[in-house]
């Protein structure tokens, strides 16, 4: 049930009359978990065969490599940075399912964050033809956080920053020790956002409209899901923007884990 009301009062804030209105909602409830649970269903069902079709492709990649076949092995390549993104996005709507079931639940471990970041600069050099990534380490940090997700929020903003960087212009890497928090940067010099969008980016569905690039396409998950992510390690993501000039996400968690 969904209520809501307002108070009426005279000029001496002496109430005169209520007015209110009260909704049951339990059917958009159930059709909204229904919904959720579709979405959970169909995106693991999709994952098995997309797993069985990587592994495919990276035994012929192999196998191109060994018989020194360059033009095989490099569409096999292209191949497999494009069946990660599909299983980036399929990966995505099963978070979304999980999290708004409540199912999302932490599995913390000691980490160090600078190397998991150089692991997935590696990662996103792959698939990102032509960007330059540099890349300022932090010393050696070990923090206690859920490995697989942080790692998520970082491959998502690293991710965004190559796609919103048509012109392919470079990225910068920073991340740092503020106080007890481990503070994680991803500056990019591409198409930027406008301020007036740059607070309901973390929207779940929002998508800044792009008329200029069209083609960069996306479901406005990433970063309502880094967001999440990040809120359940009690850390916090912002990003610092401006049109045409280019965007910096930060986003920063306990090292403690607390
Ligand atoms: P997606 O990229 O799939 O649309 P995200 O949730 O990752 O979804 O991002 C939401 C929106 O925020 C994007 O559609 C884009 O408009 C904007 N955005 C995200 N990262 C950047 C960036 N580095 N530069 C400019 N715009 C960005």
């Amino acid at each position: 049930v969904s209520a809501i009301g307002k108070l009426y009062t005279n000029n001496s804030g002496n109430p005169l009359h209520f007015s209110g209105m009260i909704l049951d909602i339990t059917q958009q409830k159930e059709d909204e978990i229904r919904k959720n649970d579709f979405i959970g269903m169909v995106s693991h069902e999709l994952k098995t065969p997309l797993t069985s079709l990587s592994g495919y492709i990276q035994l012929l990649h192999r196998n191109a490599k060994k018989a020194a076949d360059n033009y095989s092995a490099d569409v096999l390549q292209k191949a497999t940075g494009q069946l990660k993104k599909m299983t980036g996005m399929i990966n995505g709507f099963l978070n979304i399912s999980r999290l708004e079931s409540g199912k999302i639940h932490l599995q913390k471990q000691q980490f160090d964050m600078d190397a998991l970041v150089q692991e997935l600069i590696g990662e996103t050099k792959l698939s990102a033809s032509g960007h330059t990534i540099t890349f300022l380490p932090c010393p050696p940090l070990n923090v206690f956080a859920d490995k697989e997700k942080i790692g998520s929020v970082i491959s998502n903003l690293l991710s965004n920053a190559v796609k919103y960087s048509p012109h392919k212009e470079e990225i910068t890497v920073h991340c740092e020790l503020v106080g007890d928090q481990v503070q994680v940067s991803i500056k990019d010099e591409g198409l930027g956002i406008n301020q007036s969008d740059t607070k309901r980016l973390f929207e779940r569905f929002y998508r800044v409209e792009n008329k200029e690039n069209p083609h960069i396409s996306g479901f406005g998950i990433g970063l309502y899901l880094s967001a999440e992510i990040i809120e359940h390690h009690g850390g916090k993501i912002w990003v610092e923007s401006e049109k045409g000039k280019g965007s910096t996400f930060h986003f920063s968690i306990p090292v403690s884990g607390q």
